[in-house]
């Protein structure tokens, strides 16, 4: 059964097309990696999936429940931002508590989840501290543990390095991949750098202007590109 099942989404702002019609199915725990050029409706579409945007036509179903016009809070989706979008006057626990308050959690339950996550991500000796005291690979890795401590089926990443300088790359980068294999969850991620794509991804969607131009693993992206688009954009160096 596939869990994520996009069907003709298109998204309008006013008068412009941003999304044309994209139809794709997403399996249980699979790492699908969306790349494409700046502005081709990444953001978009997730910001869709999340239910931050209305979609302009199309539906959206999650475990065969039309998502559509489901409340964001009740998608068992978390979303985790390129600017980590951290609560500047709250500490790192508050930060990480607020969502799951707001789940209707009990306090207890609160504390045991945000522990767990801590300890995934080596956040423990850092609760008590406010963003502005932690370094962007430590912001980040707060920001995906306040997503953690949700235990959303589906995990939202956009451009989840793009902030941190290269050797944090890697250790977030490799942050993400532990951590998709230790909760199992279905993680969709942005990304507009290919190698990111590559070593990450279970299935590769490359979109291009609001469309999908191939969806496929790396290895059939790489050694069977559908068309020149894909080709240059894969093979290119960043
Ligand atoms: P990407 O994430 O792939 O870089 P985006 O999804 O952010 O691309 O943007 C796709 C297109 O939609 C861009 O042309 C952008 O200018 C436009 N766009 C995004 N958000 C809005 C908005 N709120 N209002 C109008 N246009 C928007
Ligand atoms: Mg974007």
């Amino acid at each position: 059964m596939a869990r994520l099942s996009l069907r003709g989404i298109k998204k309008r702002f006013k008068t412009t097309d941003v999304l044309h019609g994209i139809d794709l199915e997403i399996g249980d725990r699979e790492f699908v990696v969306f790349v494409g050029p700046s502005g081709c409706g990444k953001s978009t579409l997730l910001r869709l999936i999340a239910g931050l945007d209305p979609i302009s036509d199309g539906d959206f179903f999650l475990n065969d429940q039309r998502m559509n016009d489901v409340a964001p809070s009740r998608r068992g989706i978390a979303m985790v931002f390129q600017s980590y979008a951290l609560y500047p006057h709250m500490d790192v626990y508050e930060n990480m508590a607020f969502g799951a308050r707001l789940m209707g959690l009990t306090r207890d339950e609160v504390e045991k989840r945000i522990a767990d996550a801590a300890r995934m991500l080596r956040l423990d000796e850092l609760l008590k501290r406010k963003p502005r005291e932690l370094s962007g690979g430590q912001r980040q890795r707060v920001a995906i543990g306040r997503a953690l401590v949700r235990k959303p089926d589906v995990f939202l990443l956009d451009e989840p390095l793009s902030n941190l300088d290269a050797a944090l790359r890697s250790d977030v980068r490799l942050e993400i991949a532990k951590l998709h294999r230790d909760i199992g969850g279905t993680m969709i991620y942005v990304t507009h750098d290919q190698v990111e794509a590559m070593t990450l991804a279970d299935k590769i969607v490359v979109m291009n202007a609001g469309r999908i131009e191939q969806v496929g693993s790396p290895r059939e992206l790489y050694e069977t590109p559908a068309n020149m688009f894909v080709a240059t954009f894969i093979g290119s160096p960043r």
